[in-house]
């Protein structure tokens, strides 16, 4: 039956796990994929996290099923987290949402709600460039997907004219615009807030529908309010958002695949229509989401002291990329004297660095030194510790003098 099925391209991603994996060089760095790791390179597993699991197991919780819309004390506390305690919509009641399959099914269940209900022509506009699965996901969900100016190759930071242009002037009225909540990935450059406020200004003038992915909140600044600045400005200006969270990466929760939906509505009677189509949306895709992920964010979410705990562990993680990056600035600049200009790696922000480096270099490095990142120059700062830094810098100096 499949004999006309063509084999389909490798993920860009995964497969440079694929090929540091097969690498048996002791010195080999994978800087490819996005997720934390220790001062050791280790994966990190948040003390709050544990303590959450702890209180669980305790309660002996049954393995019923969720509801449709997932567990609503978890909903409800991720949303109180992403707008912030003092929003109007969520003080109104007039926020709709749902748990997710953490950040990519949440983005998954709004363009499927949109592509239903959007009363207008479904094109979508993301940045350019975006994170790889924002196109199949707005493609499959029956969009039409089109860029809008973003990164700038020759200052190695945002295009914001060209930005401000495309939304100006190329964006059709009710477009949808993918917006990066913070921590932009793959660049690592965010807006100021300077600049969200005219992004603000300019999707109420051209009456453009800003749908935010904030998979990073709390992990670009380490402080989850100041990291929420966008959405919550937004929101304040009086836009209806549509917002995908994930708790994959501040909480380190990846394979418990934790995240919500929400759109803000007009009001609580709108909101309950809104609601009841989102389960009709779900229900046909999965049923129902798991709960052991959502009750370790929600006893987080919910206890003081495990809350706090989570911040200060937020706050570590952020704190230990932030000096992986002046470090690497320091030896790159001061000690190595490589070719170049990387003040970048310290403006940018979050789990990533766009380097810079071309695709012949990436070769080299995997080639030569057995380190691995995209072909698009982007490394994971989140690969980098004391142990491997000054190998790396040394194999990157060794690449750009070719
Ligand atoms: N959006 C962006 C921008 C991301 O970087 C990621 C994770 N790489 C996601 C969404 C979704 O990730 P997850 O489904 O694991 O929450």
């Amino acid at each position: 039956a499949w004999s006309a099925v063509p084999a389909g391209p490798p993920d860009p991603i995964l497969g440079v796990t694929e090929a540091f994996k097969a690498d048996k060089d002791p010195r080999k760095i994978n800087l490819g994929v996005g997720a934390y790791r220790d001062g050791q390179g280790k994966p990190y597993v948040l003390d709050c996290v544990k303590k959450a699991e702890a209180f669980i197991e305790a309660s002996s919780p049954d393995k019923e099923y969720l509801p449709i819309t997932g567990f609503g004390e978890f909903t409800k506390n991720a949303v109180k987290l992403a707008y912030g305690v003092d929003s109007a919509p969520l003080k109104a009641g007039s926020i709709a949402a749902t748990q997710s399959i953490s950040g990519t099914g949440a983005l998954r269940i709004g363009a499927a709600f949109l592509a239903r209900h959007y009363p207008h022509a479904k094109v979508v506009y993301l940045p350019d460039p975006s994170w790889g699965n924002h196109t199949p996901i707005f493609r499959d969900s029956g969009f039409e997907v089109r860029k809008y100016a973003y990164f700038n190759p020759a200052t190695l930071g945002l295009n914001f004219d060209a930005l401000k242009a495309d939304l100006l002037n190329n964006a059709p009225e009710h477009s949808v615009v993918l917006l990066h909540a913070c921590a932009h990935n793959p660049t690592g450059i965010d807006p100021t807030p300077e600049q969200w406020s005219e992004i603000s200004d300019i999707c109420k003038a051209r009456k453009l529908f800003p749908f935010f992915d904030m998979a990073y909140q709390g992990f670009a600044s380490g402080s989850t309010s100041r990291d929420a600045f966008a959405v919550r400005h937004f929101v304040s200006e009086g836009h209806q958002i549509a917002l995908a969270q994930s708790f994959a990466k501040n909480m380190g929760l990846y394979g418990e695949r934790v995240g919500a939906f929400s759109l803000v509505t007009a009001d609580p009677e709108e909101k309950a229509r809104v609601d009841s189509q989102l389960k009709i949306v779900i229900r046909p895709m999965y049923s129902n989401p798991p709960a052991h992920g959502a009750r370790i964010a929600n006893t987080i979410l919910s206890n003081e002291e495990l809350y706090a705990e989570w911040e200060s562990e937020v706050k570590g993680m952020a704190e230990r990329i932030i000096s992986m990056r002046d470090k690497l600035y320091g030896i790159l600049t001061n000690d190595l004297k490589t070719p170049g200009e990387w003040s970048h790696i310290k403006s940018q922000i979050g789990m990533f660095s766009f380097t810079g480096l071309k695709k012949e270099h990436t070769v080299a490095l995997a080639q030569k030194a057995h380190v691995y990142l995209t072909a698009d120059g982007r490394i994971s700062m989140a690969g980098l510790n004391a142990n491997n830094i000054t190998y790396f810098a040394e194999s990157v100096d060794g690449a750009v003098r070719g």
